[in-house]
């Protein structure tokens, strides 16, 4: 990550990659970055660097706006994904393999 800076303390002050203005706290601001250099090869030889920034400012410096769908209102937040995902979790458990092997004799 690039430096978030302390003025006071306690307090983050997180400046945008773009317009290097301080990013003040709303609804989404402030953003991470987090870019992956050498997606295309394994975990261990990939470089990854974090950079702060407006979503706005990101979001101007994209050619393709509409793929932001992380500005509808109604974007599940990670821990709304999470949640989701626990309820659902016993569809997603193996089988037991002792039961497995019960049903095959
Ligand atoms: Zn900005």
């Amino acid at each position: 990550m690039t430096k978030a800076t302390q003025s006071v303390p306690g307090e983050l002050r997180y400046n945008c990659l773009f317009c290097n203005n301080t990013i003040e706290p709303n609804d989404l601001d402030p953003c991470a970055l987090m870019l992956i250099a050498r997606i295309d090869r394994s975990r261990r030889e990939q470089k990854e660097q974090g950079f702060y920034c407006h979503v706005e400012c990101l979001q101007r410096a994209s050619k393709d706006r509409r793929s932001f769908y992380i500005l509808e209102h109604d974007f599940d937040t990670v821990g709304e994904i999470e949640d989701e995902a626990e309820e659902g979790l016993p569809d997603f458990l193996p089988p037991d393999p002792s039961q497995l092997r019960k049903r095959r004799h």
